[in-house]
């Protein structure tokens, strides 16, 4: 008979590595499947200043790499693959993935969530080099430089305000000519001095070399391009959570965030939920992480629940 593992990790951020160092620690089987593409967000990420314990701050990717190794120092079992189908209706649980069927007695789901970006070729050859999606973790690279933030709604603006404690000059470039984000944050921003607006504007191209500096701009009424100076780009046009396997079978806000019930546990008894697949405001590696060990104690704590019911 195929084995069955206590714990199925599903997603290699910070949450689903945090989630495997302490169930594989408590002495549960852990398999984790790491997405094609390993490590989450962070492998986008140059460096990361603000997680504790690194004083000198660590590159994202170099980050993700000691999360592995301490996940598999404890014995979790890694498979560099996607889940493609999932069967939540009976216990133990089944996971497809391209390699064949898995089955575990608890699922914690660690997809994470990924920043929506223009599209833009010059954009992608950019990003870590004038291009970013998260003002907390970037933001501190453009004292005294002329940034950009891209986008209309509350992250925006929070991206925006908050970029003005490092930037010389913040422009909001937005689609249309009135904001999405709440009055609260469009009064601050309208009152900060280092904030102006561009409105009923695209970014056309990013412009660059080697590192980002300008942006070329286009009116989307009148058609007319112009080029704003810029060092800084910050996209803020919303994130997607990976969620998409679970539609119809895990509660999920509107957004389609999973909304955890009890605890980290999900509205399937068994099925946990970490890190940013659940996590519209925080979206922090420290955050994530600290999520995935909130959902491996569950899971153990679960488990040990249904060994004592049989
Ligand atoms: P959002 O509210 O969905 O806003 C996304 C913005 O990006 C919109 O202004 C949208 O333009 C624009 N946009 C989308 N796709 C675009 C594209 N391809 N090109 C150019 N612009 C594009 O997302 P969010 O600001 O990340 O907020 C998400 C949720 O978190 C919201 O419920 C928000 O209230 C909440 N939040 C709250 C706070 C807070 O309370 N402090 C902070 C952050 C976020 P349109 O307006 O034209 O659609």
């Amino acid at each position: 008979m195929a084995k069955v593992y206590d714990v199925i990790i599903i997603g290699s951020g910070p949450s689903g590595y945090t989630s495997a160092i302490y169930a594989a620690r408590a002495n549960l089987s852990v398999l984790m499947f790491q997405g094609y593409e390993i490590g989450g967000q962070l492998m986008q990420t140059t460096d990361v200043e603000n997680y504790p314990g690194f004083e000198q701050g660590v590159l994202g990717p170099d980050m993700m790499e000691k999360f592995e190794a301490q996940a598999r120092r404890f014995g979790t079992e890694m498979l560099t693959e996607d889940v493609t189908a999932i069967d939540f209706s009976q216990r133990p649980f089944t996971l497809t993935a391209d390699s064949g069927e898995y089955q575990a007695r608890a699922v914690i789901i660690s997809t994470g969530a990924s920043a929506q970006w223009l599209g833009l070729p010059s954009e992608a050859r950019l990003k870590g080099r004038g291009v970013s999606a998260c003002a907390t973790c970037d933001g501190f690279f453009f004292k005294k430089k002329d940034v950009a933030v891209v986008g209309g709604g509350d992250t925006a603006l929070e991206e925006a305000n908050f970029l003005t404690r490092y930037a010389n000059h913040v422009t909001v470039i937005h689609r249309r000519a009135s904001l999405r984000a709440s009055k609260i944050m469009q009064d601050r921003a309208f009152k900060n001095p280092k904030i102006s607006f561009i409105w009923d504007t695209e970014v056309a191209e990013v412009l660059g070399e080697d590192a980002l500096d300008g942006l070329r701009l286009r009116n989307l009424k009148s058609g007319e391009e112009s080029v704003l100076p810029a060092q800084g780009l910050f996209l803020a046009i919303g994130h997607k959570p990976n969620t998409e396997l679970f539609q119809g079978i895990i509660d999920t806000d509107k957004a389609g965030y999973i909304v955890p019930g009890e605890f980290t546990m999900t509205n399937i008894p068994g099925v946990f939920a970490s890190g940013d697949v659940t996590d519209h405001r925080y979206r922090q590696a420290i955050t994530a992480a600290g999520d995935g060990c909130r959902a491996a104690i569950d899971a153990e704590r679960w488990l040990e629940a249904q060994a004592e019911e049989v």
